[in-house]
């Protein structure tokens, strides 16, 4: 990924691991699909060139880390599909100077993506293993810009709002108040409305007083728990 001196500080253009060349390989491979797949904003297509999602993902090979498809990570969660994750950061609109919540942490995946993206990202995940996990291969990887919180994110990070972006990687039965009331002016929300099997992947925009929403197409994501999402079971 080209990164200029001023995305420099944030994101880092130089990840602290060695990395075996098949992954670089694999990831060029993915890419390529992801292009194929009509993924099309080139700044999303150089983020996917280079998180290393088999850091993300212990436990699986190289190879499945690099498939295009969702892996288990523990405690009944899963890693998502690289296409999904591409997808809404593409819907997201991001630029590099945005604050990003990300509701649903998950392995840090998906936040590693939007760091390479926007300036700074809060991530909430409610499984305080998963979060603990995801902070440790963040930092390892060298992301200074992602602060990983444990908390409810249905009723979002009041304390960070306003946010220019806030990207729902759970299933959630409606769109949460709380998540739109914490849109900057111009800020998108994107998230899963539907049910527990099924959903469409929602863009919510605030203009002003206006909130316009779009529906983007099919998705199927893990349920969102809690106060304005699903019951635990
Ligand atoms: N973005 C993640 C995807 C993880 S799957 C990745 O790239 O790996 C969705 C995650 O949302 C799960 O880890 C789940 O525990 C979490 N989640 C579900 N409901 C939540 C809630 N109310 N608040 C925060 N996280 C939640």
């Amino acid at each position: 990924m080209d990164i200029n001196s001023s995305q420099m500080q944030d994101a880092p253009d130089d990840h602290h691991v060695d990395e075996d060349p098949r992954c670089t390989a694999l990831r060029s491979a993915l890419v390529a699909q992801l292009r194929h797949e009509d993924v099309a904003d080139e700044r999303v297509l150089a983020a996917m060139a280079v998180v290393p999602r088999h850091l993300f993902a212990p436990g699986h090979s190289y190879g499945a880390a690099y498939d295009n498809r969702p892996l288990p990570i523990g405690s009944g969660q899963t890693i998502s599909q690289p296409l999904v994750v591409a997808w809404m950061a593409q819907a997201a609109e991001l630029t590099d100077s945005d604050h990003v919540l990300e509701v649903g942490t998950g392995s840090g995946y998906g936040a590693a993506v939007l760091a390479e993206l926007a300036q700074r990202v809060t991530s909430v995940e409610r499984i305080v293993t998963l979060a603990d996990n995801a902070r440790w291969v963040l930092g390892q990887v060298g992301y200074d810009n992602v602060t990983v919180a444990v908390s409810n994110g249905t009723m979002g990070w009041p304390r960070g709002a306003p946010f220019d972006a806030i990207v729902v990687t759970a299933a959630s039965p409606e769109v949460p108040d709380s998540l739109v009331d914490q849109l900057a002016d111009g800020g998108r929300l994107v998230i899963p409305v539907g049910d527990r099997t099924s959903q469409q992947l929602v863009r919510v925009r605030r203009r002003g007083d206006e909130i316009v929403s779009e529906n983007l197409g099919a998705v199927a994501f893990v349920p969102l728990i809690g106060e304005q999402g699903w019951d635990p079971d």
